[in-house]
């Protein structure tokens, strides 16, 4: 029997309030008070999991250990309490409706109507225990997406409703995050949209236990005394969200506004030690004090949404404060580079990043990027896709392979360098079917990756259903791009590096989803500090 006690993380007024900060920050503080927690979310679409989603429309794909490809706050919740999360930390309606549909047809519920209540609700709720059960954490965070009051919303808010009920007294709590609004025009913070919103929440029968109310400027008491008052709750649990420099202030920031006590006194938990963030706040410290100033360029084709690419540019932030640097991020449109102006488009970048990718546009922009960067020694780290990027130039430009192409891109070409391996081939689901997930990685001794890894055996997650041709291997390597690390198992190729070059590597993983703060990820920290000789 586990004892685990279940908070919930509601948002309310608008969306993008930042519940997936809010949640990583409390896990944070609960963590170093010496519990074992995770975070999980719940997210209200009807995709199985936002695999198939556009960058543009949801983010980035955040991918675990074990491959689910899930939403971009499991990243969060990673990068701040530093242990891995899976496929059951994130849960959208697709899954739990194809799960109740898989039953139904399989005669599970013979005899019935299936319905939205009890059925759905029911496989939400089992979802929801699911972690405390199998992996008996003290604490399970579960952040519900969405705003409350949105029509997809209400089958997971009915559920936590039963919930709280079936696991009785202090085993669960509500927060819920709304936004006090300042009006320029006659100076005031309002809290009229946070009362409506916990009525929204009333009127589905939940009374939030702690408010956490986002704002942009400080609010007095008689703000908070008046939130507590139309809001019933006592004035210790209105908690202020102010804006800051850097996410990871919040969890400092909450831990002023005692969030994490008034959490654990209402699930009757001991508040016990002091939590431990000395590491945390050294970061915290580098990152306000940095000594150096670098610009990196990011090559992408999805730039005009940051969110894109949000586990790469954590992994900067990290990687730029433990070398006491401050690292500006360029982000650059691969599909405006062109041989005639890469040049000026990269003059005041110091290095670059190629992102990865899916799909022809904006790839020959990538390509002419890693050309110039190759050929003029500027710092190169290749993501996947970018990794493949380079493999096509060096193909096409040193080995004299015209057409070298991936297969992604071109089906006729000749010399297919990147191509599909034969498990890939018959595959025609898009979802869930990619090389997904950590695998292992033996890292070629006396490479420069060894150097910076300092180790062999590495793990390194994945997404893609592309991969380097050994068929090409001898070549590269005889012309100096040489593979520094492969699949043990497979002898896939998982990094390329140009051992002449100042610092080119290119590894068709992922390691921005292994970077926390207080574990950041040595390529990036490498690569940062290279730049950082400048
Ligand atoms: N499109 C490439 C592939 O599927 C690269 C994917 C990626 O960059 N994540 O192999």
């Amino acid at each position: 029997m586990s004892n685990t006690k279940y908070i919930f993380v509601t948002g309310g007024v608008t969306s993008s309030l930042g519940k997936g900060i809010i949640s990583a920050s409390l896990a944070k503080l609960i963590q170093a008070r010496g519990y074992t927690v995770t975070i999980q979310k719940l997210d209200p679409y009807i995709n199985v999991d936002p695999g198939t989603l556009n960058p543009y429309e949801h983010g980035e794909c955040y991918v675990t250990e074990d491959g689910a490809e899930t939403d971009l706050d499991l990243g969060h919740y990673e990068r701040f309490i530093n242990l891995p999360t899976s496929q059951e930390n994130n849960v959208t309606t697709g899954r739990i409706y194809q799960t109740v549909i898989n039953k139904e047809r399989r005669g599970d519920y013979l005899g019935k109507t299936v319905q939205v209540i009890p059925h759905i609700t029911d496989e939400i709720k089992r979802n929801i225990q699911l972690l405390g059960k199998k992996h008996n954490y003290d604490v399970v965070i579960t952040e519900i997406g969405g705003t409350v009051g949105d029509i997809e919303s209400l089958p997971y808010i009915e559920a936590v409703r039963q919930l709280k009920w079936e696991l009785g007294v202090h085993n669960s709590l509500f927060v819920h995050l709304t936004l006090v609004p300042y009006l320029s025009a006659s100076g005031e913070l309002k809290t009229k949209p946070t009362q409506h919103s916990v009525k929204l929440m009333l009127e589905n029968g939940i009374q939030p236990d702690i408010l956490v109310l986002r704002t942009e400027h400080p609010l007095n008491t008689d703000i908070k005394k008046k939130v507590a008052l139309f809001c019933n709750v006592n004035i210790e649990s209105v908690i202020q969200s102010i804006d800051v420099s850097t996410i990871y202030e919040v969890p400092l920031l909450m831990k002023e506004e005692r969030l994490d006590i008034i959490a654990l006194q209402k699930l009757n938990l001991p508040e016990n030690e002091e939590p431990k963030l000395k590491k945390w706040k050294e970061f915290i410290n580098n990152f306000k004090n940095p000594q150096k100033e670098i610009t990196v360029g990011l090559i992408g084709k999805y730039i005009e949404l940051p969110d894109s690419y949000k586990s790469i540019i954590e992994s900067m932030v990290h990687a730029g404060t433990v070398n006491k640097c401050k690292v500006i991020i360029k982000s650059i449109h691969s599909e405006k580079i062109k041989e005639d102006n890469v040049a000026v488009i990269l003059k005041d970048v110091q290095g670059i990043i190629v992102a990865p990718g899916f799909g022809q546009r904006g790839i020959e922009g990538k390509i002419i990027a890693v050309k110039h960067v190759r050929e003029n020694n500027i710092p190169f780290l290749g993501i996947c896709l970018g990794m493949q990027c380079a493999v096509i130039e060096f193909g096409r430009n040193v080995l004299g392979l015209k057409d070298a192409d991936s297969t992604e891109m071109s089906r006729i070409t000749t010399n297919p360098v990147i191509d599909l391996m034969e498990d890939q081939k018959g595959v025609t689901e898009k979802g869930g079917t990619m090389r997904l997930g950590s695998y292992p990685c033996k890292v070629v001794k006396g490479s420069k990756v060894f150097e910076i890894y300092n180790e062999e055996n590495i793990k390194e997650r994945h997404r893609h259903r592309y991969e380097f041709n050994n068929h090409y291997i001898e070549k590269f390597e005889n012309a100096g791009m040489k593979p520094a690390g492969l699949n043990p198992d497979s002898g896939l190729v998982e990094i390329m590096e140009i051992s002449e070059h100042r610092w080119f590597i290119g590894v068709q993983f992922h390691p921005e989803y292994r970077s926390t703060v207080v574990n950041p990820h040595p390529l990036f920290v490498n690569f940062v500090k290279e730049i950082c000789k400048d």
